[in-house]
């Protein structure tokens, strides 16, 4: 099987000021310094920064991406942002679906599916998030939880190019727990499984990031599990020495 180039996607949340730029420019220096690393990677700060970090990494690799998009392409919703301002500040991808948006703002598949959609109209690759809560794992239905999130999030026309899946589990997130790489890669395999029955050859090429406490410490063996086609990272992306010390796991040698 062809070797997916993984994606290490850093989700800085409500965090980040101006100065910030500071650690995006670190973390640019890192990527220059090492040209052979065998992964893209991706900050996706506040809208706010978005237009300043594209244009001062615009002859870098560093990617910039958002954290979420509304469904419509533009008018009367204030507040909200659409995929195409993303993409006009300089994005080239965006978070949907993540559980905090899921879980703070009530968002369902169906609009998630809506989001995503919205987000490839403009051109942008949609980073699509499913998880599972503490209490679905402990009920066991972690399997069908995530079969339901994917199948309701992903819109038609989803392509290996412009769709990553994003495994979090939501009792993971910020928390400095994480499942075993048995149970990674049990889940992992499932989504691999429902993304080629659902696609076909874009699903087997489609890349699925796990996220949920990916630290320094504990990369190299995510990032070693089958199917796990790089991490989706929230607090240790805040510190360019900690996002590197995560997406340094794909220098060759
Ligand atoms: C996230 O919010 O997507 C995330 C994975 O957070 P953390 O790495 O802090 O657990």
């Amino acid at each position: 099987m062809k070797q997916l180039r993984p994606l290490v996607a850093g989700n800085w949340k409500m965090n980040g000021l101006q100065a910030s730029w500071d650690e995006a420019e670190r973390l640019a220096g890192f990527l220059s310094e090492h040209a052979s690393l065998a992964a893209d990677v991706m900050l996706c700060p506040p809208s706010t920064l978005i237009s300043q970090f594209a244009t001062g990494l615009s002859d870098s690799s560093l990617l910039v991406g958002g954290q979420d998009c509304h469904p419509e392409v533009s008018g009367a919703h204030t507040g909200d942002i659409a995929a195409e301002m993303l993409a006009d500040a300089g994005a080239t991808a965006v978070i949907v679906g993540h559980s905090e948006r899921r879980t703070d703002h009530g968002e369902t598949s169906e609009l998630v599916r809506a989001k995503a959609a919205a987000a490839h109209w403009a051109g942008l690759m949609a980073i699509i998030c499913v998880g599972e809560t503490e209490t679905e794992r402990k009920s066991g239905e972690t399997l069908n939880i995530v079969s339901t999130q994917l199948a309701g999030s992903l819109p038609d026309g989803a392509t290996a190019a412009n769709t990553v899946i994003a495994y979090e589990p939501v009792w993971a997130i910020g928390t400095g727990l994480t499942p075993t790489p048995d149970d990674v890669a049990e889940i992992h395999a499932h989504i691999r499984s429902e993304l080629n029955g659902k696609l076909g050859e874009e699903g087997a090429q489609m890349r699925i990031l796990y996220g949920g406490s990916v630290k320094p410490g504990n990369a190299a063996e995510l990032m070693g599990v089958a199917n796990v086609n790089g991490a989706l990272v929230g607090g240790a992306s805040l510190k360019a020495d900690d996002f590197w010390g995560i997406a340094s796991v794909y220098l060759p040698g």
